[in-house]
């Protein structure tokens, strides 16, 4: 591999179908494309594979938009942002893919074929049956006119299948190295529907062909495509489209959810979207999914953006499954949350609390303060985002817009012992003159385990409830300093009924 930025030259994909809700396979796609891309200096293209009306939608593309900006790729061509190769989304591409399947036509390499469903079943099983590769069997391979005419006559309206070659395919796969195919098991295959429909099988070669791709990364689960694809690169060469330059191609290792199954769209744990929701950090889930299949260092967990794309070689993504496991990617954004300065952490957390109310539209000064003051506090204690909802809720609302946690409230607050720590708490605060941690601990200590002889645990979990209306919140007596006095003793008087 050549050093960081000398190879302009690097052209690669990312090519989404706007089907559903965008997944982590696609977004671990993405990453290891765009690293690629970044670390060697070459072009990333973001195109959109939608050539499927029937399952494409524009609320889908929206969302691949939104993922891809929250996630940081910069696309150099696609999109928004236009290029050389534009348009980038395939349905706007259709002239493109009728004038190549013509030319395809007329040069031999693909041919019109008339056989029904019921007939290629038929021929299939009976294949099976005789022991033979049940694929297509190149029936319509070599009609006469007559035959043609025949069909035609009959009312069939002709797919255009390829003619594939009658050699075997091999290339080097750039994660599991040299790979072959015999053209047993890669029959003629169908790039056009009857109702003059492409196929992904005819529009995502053409465009990497005409977009001049480089590097395909994609998913193990295409490699079944790429002799087919092969073979007609060198068709279209031959008929004048692309450069005839055939891209490198290199599988990604399939990830594997839980009970050793392929992890699926459908299992929650995949929904990108998700994500974001509970306030994952970009940075931290794009430095998880980078180690489905790759690895900066041994022993070495974490890393920036920056420095995978300053390491990023195909050479270290390992061919074999990588398992997702949600707790480690947990544990990798608590990290990331971590190492965030106090003012970026508290402005982060600011769309969280407003999404869920704590915050209004506009947040004051004295609101951001006390933002900033309670961050650091709970930056040891989230693994999201969203959790400072709930640890920092407390700050935020006053009145009736401060509700308990209900079921905390109805163990810990309802029972005579409980009004009775929360009533000597009040009173051993109201006497403070100096409102500040240390002498809130030392007033509390006094009164609630040294007077009363309570355990600490018990004493101060009446109290955080009380005050915070949870059993989990930043530590008790910094986060009683910055409710402030007053509001601090108001909670303890109402809880203590
Ligand atoms: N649109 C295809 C998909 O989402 C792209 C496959 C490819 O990378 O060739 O599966
Ligand atoms: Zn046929």
């Amino acid at each position: 591999m050549t050093d960081p930025g000398t190879d302009t030259g690097v052209r690669v994909r990312f090519c989404p179908s706007p089907t559903g809700s965008p997944h982590v396979g696609l977004a671990r796609t993405a990453l290891f494309n765009w690293a690629f891309a970044r670390h060697h200096g070459g072009t990333f293209v973001f195109r959109i594979e939608d050539t499927d009306a029937a399952r494409d939608s524009e609320d889908s593309y929206r969302t691949l938009l939104e993922v891809m900006q929250w996630l940081g790729f910069d696309w150099d061509e696609g999109p928004e942002v236009g290029g050389p190769h534009a348009p980038y989304r395939q349905s706007d591409r259709f002239p493109v893919y009728a004038d190549v399947a013509d030319r395809l036509l007329r040069a031999g390499r693909a041919y019109h074929c008339y056989c029904t469903q019921d007939e290629l079943e038929e021929r299939s099983s009976q294949a099976r049956a005789e022991g033979r590769p049940p694929g297509y069997d190149g029936h319509c391979r070599d009609l006469t006119d007559d035959q043609r005419a025949a069909y035609e006559s009959a009312g069939r309206r002709p797919v255009v299948r390829f003619r594939m070659p009658d050699h075997a395919i091999t290339f080097d796969d750039l994660v599991r190295g040299e790979i072959t195919f015999q053209p047993d098991h890669v029959p003629d295959y169908v790039l056009v529907r009857s109702n003059g429909h492409p196929l992904y099988t005819l529009v995502n070669p053409v465009d990497d062909a005409l977009m001049e791709i480089t590097h395909v990364l994609r998913g193990e689960d295409l490699l079944s495509s790429t002799p087919r694809q092969i073979g007609l690169y060198d068709a279209l060469a031959e008929v004048g489209v692309g450069t005839g330059q055939i891209p490198r191609f290199g599988h990604l290792p399939y990830v594997m959810g839980q009970g050793n199954r392929k992890l699926s769209k459908r299992d929650p744990e995949s929904n990108l979207l998700g994500y974001r929701e509970r306030g994952f950090l970009p940075e931290g889930l794009l430095n998880y999914l980078a180690l489905l299949g790759w690895a900066i260092a041994e022993d070495r967990d974490i890393f920036s953006m920056e420095e995978m794309v300053a390491a990023f070689t195909i050479g270290r993504v390992n061919p074999n499954p990588a398992r997702f496991d949600l707790r480690k990617a947990e544990a990798i954004n608590a990290t990331h949350l971590r190492a965030l300065p106090v003012e970026e952490l508290a402005s982060r957390m600011v769309p969280y609390l407003q999404q869920a109310g704590v915050l209004g539209a506009t947040v004051t000064d004295q609101q951001h303060a006390r933002l900033l003051a309670a961050a650091p506090l709970v930056q040891e204690r989230m693994v999201t985002l969203g959790e400072s909802v709930d640890m920092l809720g407390f700050l935020f609302t006053d009145g009736s817009a401060f509700v308990r946690d209900e079921s905390a409230a109805s163990t810990v607050l309802a029972t005579e012992d409980g009004r009775t720590v929360v009533r000597a708490a009040h009173e051993a605060l109201s006497a403070l003159a100096r409102w500040e941690t240390a002498a809130i601990e030392e007033a509390l200590r006094g009164a609630l385990v040294e007077r009363l002889g309570l355990k600490p645990r018990n004493a101060f979990s009446a109290v955080r409830v009380a005050v915070t209306g949870r059993r989990i919140s930043p530590p008790l007596f910094e986060s009683l300093e910055l409710l402030g006095k007053e509001r601090a003793l108001a909670r303890l008087a109402e809880a203590a009924g």
